[in-house]
């Protein structure tokens, strides 16, 4: 196998535009790329032409505006490239104007209220800066979605809107350091994704798997985790047959898929790709997701990407690495070995600490999800508290800044911003604190709370927008201070004393550190419907606004559509659970409690003591008859859910009165599964799934 020649063979990357386009039409459309601009409509045709002409090559035959509306996957219309002639026959076209802008039907879309249907035309716009690819005989072109009057109806505008934000306060920054080189300031991701991967058959015989993406019923296995001989452990050979043709997969589609290895759970496995610009890394990331789903079933296998799909084995999660890069290929969180470069790391550092602070609410509600309720907070995942861990080194440092003290191990009295160097810190990236739901690990941030099957986009519309907002203010102080080192010093002591509360180095886990956290008053949003209505808290919404991000009428549309998402979930959750305790549950104890009877009969017939089926028999039918009430007001309390007004409220009422009585539904149906011959018990269990691939 040649990688570096199958690398990105899918894909309509540099390469192939330098060797497809006339010269002037690449630099314009390079230049394009570089700046993040719009396609020049003078040169859309030609583009489109040499695209069409690649992908045909390629064996295409189709193509299509490939967008991320607000349900957290891709969706993807196609059109082929026939074009009828006048002979009855056809050729293949693709024109500017199909390529630039592409029409749909926004209203089957979420949109929280946005569109009403007679209004429902929706369009989507290709981001140049995120490269064509090839999929399945199709040609995808990356692109926005908008309605007809501008308003943004999916994730990526705002995750462009967020970057470009983000470049114009850094750059001011750099500015003010001297740095008059850098053109451009992006930020960087690489998103290391864990899933499980079970055997085909398992999946197809649990309905729950197939309607909800996770177990709702399910004992604990005799052998879970705890022997903790998973994690990094050897892969197995069918896994590894996956994993290699995943990896191959990803190259063609120009993903740098690097590492892959086996987590803790029992075939639960992770795969890290380089970092690379923040649309480019969501876009690869879903397609990553997909490219997961679409090898598993190759393999006879399937890939669960749920953040919960097993009760008491550690759910997958998705690390958000984050760090923000110039154009010259500087990482601006790279501690540097100069004066002016340590000020510059300091400052874009407190920047940091100050939007994590002040945003703890918009960094929690970006992770929120049903599913990932179920981890936050579980010992598996970080709490749903948000703080900062920043190592000892650092916080030495940080402290010595705040009270104007000697830094340790300097030796020469207090460290002055911008005019001292203060001594190599050590870019050790091996996290040693991985409780921690925000951690710097050496040169760049690690957002730890994101759920497995999350679209990155929205968090990293968050991080990017509070940042830049941040830097603003910096920017505003600075460029207007009469001597630039001492105000950049204030500013940094200031700014210290005021945030360090949600600076924490701790064990995230313990009950201490909530008590702690609650001292200093940090937020503990523990559910969706906890976290998402804070989307809309004036604060928010003001500084999405000055950051040109999302209007007031978009943050509010955003979080309704959150909010629904998690009553619907809930509510397929609560019908699967009422349709699986009814017809499958409910009748297959109902066998074994028969032949038990029967078995009881006929050994007292023979004066046989059956004093233990009594006792099973009783005790199964007690738990048989709880299930078939639980499942009852389960039902009844759907119905009455309708009565709620609100998607607020709503979300609520799910939280604090259905999702109870499912999990006390749940305990019946586990506690029998124990109880119950095993040739009843309609469906494989936690033990034939976990360790179904050999
Ligand atoms: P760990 O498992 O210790 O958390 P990994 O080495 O598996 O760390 O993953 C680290 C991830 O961080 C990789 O995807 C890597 O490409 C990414 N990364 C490294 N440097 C940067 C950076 N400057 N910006 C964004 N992501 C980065
Ligand atoms: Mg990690």
């Amino acid at each position: 196998m040649n990688v570096p020649e199958l690398f990105g063979e899918n894909v309509f990357n540099l390469k192939v535009m330098q060797e497809r386009l006339p010269k002037e039409v690449f630099r314009s459309l390079k230049k394009t790329i570089d700046e993040g601009r719009l396609l020049d409509a003078k040169i859309a045709g030609i583009v489109a032409n040499a695209m069409k002409d690649w992908a045909v090559e390629k064996g295409a035959t189709h193509y299509t505006h490939w967008f991320q509306p607000m349900t957290g996957i891709t969706a993807e219309k196609h059109d082929s490239f026939i074009s009828p002639t006048k002979d009855g026959q056809v050729i293949m076209e693709f024109s500017g104007k199909e390529l630039v802008v592409g029409e749909t039907d926004a209203s089957s879309f979420p949109n929280g209220g946005m569109r009403a249907t007679f209004e429902a035309r929706g369009y989507t716009a290709w981001d140049p800066t995120s490269f064509a690819f090839i999929k399945d005989g199709t040609l995808c072109i990356p692109t926005a979605f908008f309605s007809y009057s501008g308003e943004v109806l999916d994730k990526k505008t705002p995750l462009l809107k967020s970057m470009a934000a983000l470049n114009q306060q850094a750059l001011r920054i750099l500015r003010l350091f001297g740095n008059t080189s850098a053109k451009r300031v992006f930020p960087t991701v690489g998103a290391e994704q864990e899933y499980f991967l079970i055997d085909r058959k398992m999946y197809d015989a649990r309905r729950d798997l197939v309607f909800t993406g996770r177990t709702l019923f399910g004992a604990k296995p005799p052998k879970g985790q705890e022997m903790e001989d998973h994690y990094f452990g050897p892969i197995k050979k069918r896994v590894s047959d996956f994993m290699r043709d995943l990896d191959v997969e990803l190259w063609r589609l120009g993903i740098l898929s690097k590492t892959k290895h086996n987590e803790v759970a029992p075939s639960q496995h992770e795969l890290a790709p380089i970092y690379t610009v923040t649309n480019v890394a969501s876009d690869q990331n879903q397609l990553m997701m997909e490219t997961m789903k679409k090898v598993a079933g190759k393999h006879g296998l399937y890939c669960l990407l749920h953040e919960k799909p097993f009760a008491g084995v550690n759910g997958s999660g998705k690390h958000n690495n984050w760090s923000m890069c110039t154009d010259t290929g500087i990482n601006l969180f790279d501690p540097g070995n100069t004066p002016a470069e340590n000020g510059q790391f300091i400052l874009f550092l407190v920047a940091v600490i100050k939007a994590v602070d002040e945003y703890q609410d918009l960094l929690r509600l970006s992770v929120a999800s049903a599913g990932n309720d179920h981890r936050l907070g579980g010992n598996e995942a970080p709490p749903a508290i948000v703080s900062m861990y920043i190592g000892d080194e650092l916080a030495e440092v940080i402290d010595a800044l705040e009270k104007d003290v000697q830094y340790k191990g300097k030796g020469k009295g207090v460290i002055k911003l911008g005019v001292d160097t203060f001594p190599e810190l050590p870019k050790d990236t091996s996290d040693r604190n991985r409780t921690s739901p925000f951690a710097f690990t050496g040169n760049k941030f690690e957002f730890r709370m994101l759920g497995s099957t999350f679209s990155i986009a929205g968090p990293n519309i968050m991080i990017n927008s509070i940042v830049a907002d941040e830097l603003r203010q910096f920017a505003d102080e600075l460029e207007s201070a009469k001597d630039f080192n001492v105000a950049l010093h204030d500013l940094v002591a200031r700014t210290i004393r005021e945030h360090k509360r949600i600076l924490f180095n701790g064990n995230n886990y313990t009950e201490e550190w909530a008590k702690e956290a609650k001292k200093r008053g940090l937020l503990n949003l523990k559910s969706c419907a906890d976290a998402l209505p804070h989307f809309a808290d004036r604060k928010n919404i003001e500084m999405f606004e000055r950051m040109r991000v999302f209007t007031e009428r978009e943050v509010r549309s955003r979080m309704e559509i959150m909010l629904e998402n998690y009553s619907k979930v809930l509510t397929i959750e609560a019908l699967t659970m009422i349709e699986m305790g009814r017809k499958l549950i409910y009748p297959a104890v109902n066998g074994y409690i028969t032949e038990l009877c029967q078995a009881a009969e006929s050994k007292e017939r023979l004066g046989i003591s059956a004093q233990s089926d009594r006792e099973l028999i009783l005790k199964l039918s007690t738990d048989n008859t709880r299930l078939y009430e639980k499942a009852a007001e389960i039902e009844k309390l759907l119905a009455e859910s309708k009565n709620v007004c609100g998607a607020e409220k709503v979300a609520r009422y799910f939280a604090d009165k259905i999702l109870p009585v499912m999990q006390d539904m749940r305990a019946y149906a586990d506690e029998m599964e124990v109880n119950t011959d095993k040739k009843y018990w309609p469906f494989p269990t936690y033990g034939d799934i976990l360790f179904s691939v050999s």
